[in-house]
């Protein structure tokens, strides 16, 4: 049968940043997503109608949700895999699959698969807990410097401890964890790339995370990244290879490290849209959002190549506010050309609280940057 956007019933856990932009990327081919979240004023809240009130992390809740809909997809990851399983069972079409998506969800499983299927990544060790962490150095079994992960729950930073001599030990982190060695970095990449159902493939060109120094969120992110042509190929590899492993539909963002050898390395991967793809909206002929639909739909994957080059800017809660959001800089912004913000919509902003992003295309790379530093310094997200 022919494609029926307008009677497509497509359920989306989670009514975020990424989920108002799947809305948006939707509406133009009159796809109406289904979100479910805990309140309608969440940013996908704020563009959808519909919005079903209700926890994400609550069997119940996505098994009555996931029961209404033809394809059932994420935006977060820390949902009820439990009532995806029932709900696979039961004949609902998942895209990311509840199996893939268990072993992602936690960072020790993840990087057990890694070694399993034979993709680089750092090497690792898990921990039931920090007391377990100490004896491990006590037994030398474990030596400094080495990089601490919260097995679950970690995001953005949060529940990441970079440990590098005794005097760092008060940072460690309270729980089961991987113990990963502290790599040499030159310098942080991402692949998004797309499957569908028939077996096609494809990436977005790679991008280049620069990371912001005490929030430990990404800072500027750069496409296409300032690699050599070969760094790129092999980079887009082991995406490739990533996700054939996982045999996942749908977006799969591939997080590595370039190290200062010029090996590269899997970090993590999210089975979903990603803040690395964020740019794509204006730089690339598909977005990110667009080629998540298109790839749990099992329609033809977009065309991914660069437009223009992008430097992409995340507005943060600026250290100090918190309460009602107020922005600051944008009719300044808005003076310069090929800028786009997106503003959220969420109400109100905290310490290093992802707000929003702008875009910034230039010709080149060098000319995105050199705007990208000026709407960053104009930019102010007070309260
Ligand atoms: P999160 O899920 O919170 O984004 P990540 O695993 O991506 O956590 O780690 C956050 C950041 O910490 C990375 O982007 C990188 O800068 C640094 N980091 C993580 N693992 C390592 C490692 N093994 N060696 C060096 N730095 C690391």
């Amino acid at each position: 049968m022919s494609f029926q956007p307008h009677i497509q019933r497509v359920g989306v856990l989670g009514g975020g940043q990424l989920g108002k932009m799947l809305s948006q990327a939707g509406s133009r081919w009159d796809l109406n997503l289904w979100l479910l979240d805990k309140d309608k004023d969440f940013p996908a809240g704020t563009v959808n109608r519909q919005f079903v009130e209700g926890d994400f992390k609550d069997f119940q809740d996505v098994y009555v949700f996931g029961k209404q809909v033809d394809v059932l997809t994420i935006e977060i990851e820390a949902v009820n895999t439990e009532a995806m399983l029932r709900l696979e069972e039961e004949g609902i079409e998942i895209h990311p699959a509840p199996k893939p998506l268990q072993i992602i969800k936690d960072k020790g499983l993840q990087k057990q698969f890694y070694r399993e299927h034979q993709l680089p990544t750092s090497d690792f060790q898990l921990y039931e807990s920090k007391e377990a962490v100490i004896q491990a150095l006590k037994d030398v079994e474990l030596v400094f410097p080495f990089v601490q992960k919260s097995r679950t729950e970690g995001y953005d930073g949060r529940g990441v401890a970079i440990i590098k001599g005794e005097e760092d030990l008060p940072k460690l982190l309270d729980s089961a964890c991987v113990v990963e060695k502290l790599v040499d970095i030159d310098k942080e990449l991402a692949v998004i790339v797309a499957a569908n159902k028939k077996g096609d493939i494809q990436s977005f060109p790679v991008v280049e995370m620069a990371f912001h120094p005490t929030a430990n969120l990404v800072e500027f992110l750069l496409c296409p990244a300032r690699v050599d042509a070969e760094v790129a190929q092999r980079a887009t590899e082991l995406a490739e290879r990533v996700i054939k492993a996982y045999d996942i539909k749908g977006l799969l963002a591939v997080e590595l490290f370039l190290t200062k050898s010029g090996d590269i390395l899997v970090n993590e991967v999210a089975p979903r849209p990603h803040n690395s793809g964020h740019h794509t909206i204006e730089s690339c002929a598909t977005s990110q959002f667009e080629q998540h639909l298109r790839a749990i739909l099992n329609l033809p994957l977009g065309d991914t190549h660069v437009l223009q080059p992008a430097a992409m800017v995340n507005v943060l809660g600026d250290p100090g506010y918190e309460g009602p959001v107020r922005y600051e800089g944008l009719d300044e912004i808005f003076q310069i050309p090929q800028v786009f913000p997106h503003l959220y919509g969420k109400q109100f902003t905290r310490p290093y609280r992802k707000m929003g992003h702008i875009t910034v295309l230039g010709d080149t790379i060098e000319e995105a940057i050199q705007k990208a530093r000026t709407v960053q310094q104009l930019i102010k997200v007070k309260a």
